[in-house]
């Protein structure tokens, strides 16, 4: 791997306060679930809301800032990401309050962890998150969904700080959720978000977690490096079977294989580099456009560089 120069110390000789944590080059294969990707030029990890807001504030605007969650819904290029790369931690963004029928997460909550905390609540209508192996802050923005649930039927409200270090509130109208995909402008780290829940029973809640894991388990190749589903479902369709029709099932690039269990699936089969992930799913999109007249859209987020012009 080739490096990205060091751009560590001119961050700090602009923020001298700054209290989280900074990593010149870190490898980003380490904490995406596809396993590929290059370096992030720099790896921020705020101490809290107020460093984050802090060094957005102070950053040359020219610097591009990037956020990352679990990382289970990304194609991380090989050539890494430029600029910084801004990872929530645990420590100052996953905790859960619960208040009547409402809970307030931190955006560094997994999705399952918050379904849990209210099944023992005995708070309704946030099972679906129990299989999604995301974040919060990814949930918020791919209005994650399953199971007949998404974010957009339990969200309140989120708060996040933009671009230029600004607190932003966003009410339920103003995220503009729709299918896995809010309006929220693309520069807010979502820091937190209010949920509500509707008094349940909790066993019941439990039960119906115990189902989405079953289905779930049976239905895709939850243990394999992958993505997720890689396309959105075309209006009145399903994504995977216009894959299927096209031939794709079990299709290979490089290391890359289109899932045989579900094949709206990619999976890292071999080594593969973030590049033969990202050229399997172009060839998937060109052989259902040929087969079907789709065009299919990608759900999965591609970021960063190809790796002749990356770290
Ligand atoms: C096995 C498997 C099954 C899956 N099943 C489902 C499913 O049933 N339904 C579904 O909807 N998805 C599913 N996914 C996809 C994925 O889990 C969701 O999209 C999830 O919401 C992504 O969250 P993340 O924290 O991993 O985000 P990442 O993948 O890290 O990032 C995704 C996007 O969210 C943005 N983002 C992350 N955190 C923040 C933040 N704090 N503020 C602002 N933006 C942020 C990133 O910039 C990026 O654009 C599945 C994935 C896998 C691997």
């Amino acid at each position: 791997m080739t490096a990205f120069p060091d751009i560590i110390p001119a961050i700090r000789a602009a923020a001298p306060a700054l209290r989280g944590r900074l990593i010149a080059n870190q490898l980003l294969s380490d904490l995406t679930w596809f396993r590929v990707g290059g370096p992030a030029q720099v790896l921020f990890t705020p101490a809290d809301e107020e460093d984050l807001a802090h060094l957005l504030d102070v950053l040359d605007p020219d610097l591009p800032v990037t956020v990352i969650g679990l990382g289970s819904n990304l194609i991380v290029r090989d050539g890494g990401i430029p600029g910084v790369t801004i990872r929530l931690g645990g420590k100052a963004f996953g905790s859960v309050e619960i208040d009547g029928e409402t809970l307030r997460a931190g955006t560094a909550v997994p999705d399952m962890r918050l379904a849990k905390t209210a099944a023992e609540a005995s708070l309704d209508g946030l099972a679906f998150l129990r299989g999604i192996p995301g974040s919060i802050g990814g949930a918020l923005r791919m209005n994650a969904g399953a199971h007949g649930g998404e974010t957009t039927d339990v969200l309140v409200e989120a708060r996040g700080i933009d671009r230029s270090g600004t607190l932003r509130v966003f009410t339920h109208a103003k995220m503009g959720f729709t299918y896995r995909h809010s309006e929220a402008p693309e520069d807010v780290i979502f820091t937190s978000a209010l949920f509500r829940g509707r008094p349940g029973d909790r066993r019941e809640i439990e039960a119906e977690m115990d189902r989405v894991t079953a289905a779930r388990e049976a239905a895709q190749p939850i243990r394999e490096r992958t993505g997720g589903s890689t396309f959105k479902n075309p209006p009145g369709g399903k994504a995977w079977q216009l894959v299927d029709a096209a031939g794709c099932r079990g299709l290979t690039l490089g290391g890359a294989q289109v899932s045989e269990m579900h094949c709206n699936f990619l999976i890292n089969r071999a080594d593969a580099s973030a590049s033969d992930i990202e050229a399997l799913g172009e060839e998937v999109r060109r052989r259902v456009r040929e087969t079907s007249g789709v065009e299919l859209h990608w759900e999965i987020r591609r970021i960063g560089v190809p790796a002749s012009t990356g770290g």
